[in-house]
C-alpha cells in the first residue's frame, strides 16, 4: 500500500515537469520524440542516419541519456547539433525534471526537431512521460522474438515501433509477421516499420515518418 502511494506521487510529480516541457516546445513548434529500447538496438545509428541523411535539412538537437558516458553525445556532435548528455549516475531511466534542465542548456531557437535518446532499459523508461510529443521504441532482430510479450509496457505505449537491424533477420529465430501481430496485439492504433541503418533499407519510410509527425498528420 505505502510503495502505491510512493509511486503515485512520483508520477504525479513527473508529470508536472513533463507538461512544462511539452508547453515550452509547443511554443516554438519544436517537435520532441522520445527514443526507447534496450542496450544496443541502433537508438544511437539511427540518430546517426537521421541526420547524416537529412544533411542539415532540419535543426535539430539532441538529449542523451546515458547511466555514465558520453561517447553516444559525441558521436551525434559530430554532425554539428547541439548535444546535451545527461549522465543519471547510475539510475536506469529520465524523468521529465531532467528534460527540464536540459532544455536550460539548449539554444532553442529556430529548433525543429528534439530528439531523446533514453537510457537503454526496456523497463522502467516506459513509466515516465518526458512531455514528449511521440514516443518511439526501437527493436533489433537480434534481441529475439519474445520481448514483446516480456515488456509489453515499452511497446503498449509506443507511437511508432522500429525494428531494427532487418538485415540480420534471416540469422535469427524471428518470424516477421508473428512479430507483428504480437505488437499489434497490445498496440493496435501504433505504426510499425522496420529499417537497417546499414543497407538503407526502410530509412526513407523512417524519415518520411518524422516530417508528417512535425507537420502534425
Ligand atoms: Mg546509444
Ligand atoms: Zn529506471
Amino acid at each position: 500500500m505505502a510503495e502505491i502511494i510512493v509511486m503515485k506521487a512520483v508520477n504525479a510529480e513527473n508529470e508536472l515537469y513533463a507538461a512544462q516541457v511539452k508547453e515550452t516546445l509547443d511554443k516554438r513548434g519544436i517537435l520532441l520524440i522520445n527514443l526507447l529500447s534496450s542496450p544496443g538496438s541502433g537508438k544511437t545509428s539511427l540518430l546517426e542516419a537521421t541526420l547524416k541523411e537529412w544533411g542539415g535539412k532540419y535543426r535539430c538537437a539532441a538529449i542523451e541519456g546515458d547511466l555514465f558516458t558520453d561517447e553516444d553525445a559525441r558521436r551525434l556532435e559530430r554532425f554539428g547539433i547541439q548535444v546535451v548528455q545527461l549522465n543519471t549516475q547510475g539510475s536506469c531511466h529520465l524523468t521529465a525534471n531532467m528534460i527540464v534542465k536540459a532544455l536550460e542548456k539548449l539554444d532553442l531557437k529556430d529548433l525543429e526537431f528534439l530528439f531523446v535518446e533514453n537510457v537503454g532499459n526496456l523497463v522502467c523508461p516506459a513509466s515516465f512521460n518526458l512531455g514528449e510529443h511521440k514516443r518511439v521504441t526501437l527493436l533489433s532482430v537480434t534481441e529475439g522474438k519474445d520481448k514483446i510479450k516480456k515488456y509489453p509496457k515499452a511497446f503498449y505505449t509506443a507511437d511508432l515501433l522500429v525494428l531494427s537491424k532487418i538485415d540480420l533477420l534471416p540469422m535469427t529465430d524471428v518470424n516477421l509477421e508473428d512479430l507483428k501481430q504480437d505488437f499489434f496485439r497490445v498496440n493496435p492504433q501504433a505504426d510499425f516499420l522496420s529499417l537497417s541503418v546499414k543497407t538503407g533499407q526502410g530509412l526513407s519510410q523512417w524519415l518520411e515518418k518524422l516530417e508528417n509527425w512535425r507537420r502534425g498528420t
